[in-house]
């Protein structure tokens, strides 16, 4: 039982996550021990890194150093492009849940689909593998656009659990949420506050804002929450890691989510998934 105020997204494999987790990317290990330990302390149970982020092993100080059961948390780790490959995989699982120092963990993503390298396949039955060996609770993909999820389903056997992308008020990802609903795949939203860039200080956002006397930020997460999406948010400063988990006691109205639905640019600020190697 969670005593956080978080809802749980049912995953297609009846595995439950919470939709607001905490995101480490351009952490270091020790900066993660302390941001990993204020979010816990703040209520979140789900926490986003990555074999490529360098700081799984700063993330495993602090789940190590908390009081919260581990079957409350929920730990999401990232498998690195120069990895895929079926053996390749398995050893690059392995040293993730050392530097983890988990004996599983609940979510395993294939970081990017990397096209031209053409592993994803061999890579996914390696994920296949580790959940039926009950390494992992839940496998998903990150960055997979949907040609990449129409080649997974048609060669493979378990349908991912969760595609994780960019996603945000700017880059709302309309091709790849409706695919995904379709296929019983949840979204996940990388980025999901722009990056504290330009977003955070638009004017839409800010009239919705000042309406709810909340910040651009809250606002933001809110709009994803609403739509249903999983959301990550990263910060490091303690402050901010409460203000983004403060966002389950206010509500937007259809015509504000109408108005930031309205704000879609269609432009990425990451990597395109379809070149990156
Ligand atoms: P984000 O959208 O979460 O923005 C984080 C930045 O926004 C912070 O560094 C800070 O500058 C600012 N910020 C945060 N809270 C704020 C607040 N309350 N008020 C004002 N500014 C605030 O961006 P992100 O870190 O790129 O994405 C979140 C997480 O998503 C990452 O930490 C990582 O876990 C994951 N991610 C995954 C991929 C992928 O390829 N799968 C890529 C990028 C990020």
């Amino acid at each position: 039982m969670s005593s956080t105020p978080v809802p749980d997204i049912t995953l297609n494999n009846g595995a439950t996550i919470p939709q607001l987790g905490f995101g480490v990317f351009q952490v270091d290990n020790d900066e993660a021990t302390t941001a990993v330990a204020t979010a816990l302390e703040v209520g979140y149970r789900s926490i986003d890194t990555a074999a490529a982020y360098g700081n799984e092993a700063g993330v495993g100080r602090a789940l190590a150093a908390s009081s919260v059961p581990r079957a409350e948390l929920f730990v999401t780790t990232k498998l690195w492009n120069t990895a895929q490959g079926y053996d390749s995989t398995l050893v690059a699982f392995d040293e993730s849940v050392a530097k983890l120092g988990l004996d599983y963990v609940d979510m395993y993503l294939i970081h990017w689909p990397t096209p031209n390298r053409d592993r994803y396949l061999d890579t996914w039955r390696a994920f296949e593998k580790l959940l039926a060996d009950g390494r992992v609770r839940t496998i998903g993909v990150s960055n997979f656009q949907p040609d990449h999820l129409i080649r997974l389903l048609e060669h493979t056997a378990v349908v991912p659990s969760v595609n994780q992308v960019e996603l945000h008020p700017y880059f709302q990802q309309g091709k790849v949420r409706g695919y995904d609903r379709a296929h019983a795949i949840a979204t996940e939203a990388w980025s999901p506050l722009g990056q504290g860039g330009e977003l955070l200080g638009d004017p839409v956002i800010a009239e919705v804002a000042r309406a709810h006397g909340r910040s651009a930020a809250q606002v933001v997460l809110r709009w994803h929450l609403q739509l249903g999406n999983i959301v990550i948010p990263k910060s490091v400063t303690p402050s901010r890691i409460r203000e983004n988990f403060e966002v389950f006691d206010f509500e937007l109205s259809a015509a504000e989510l109408g108005a930031i639905n309205a704000l879609d640019r269609g432009g990425r600020i990451g990597p395109d998934p379809d070149t990156l190697n």
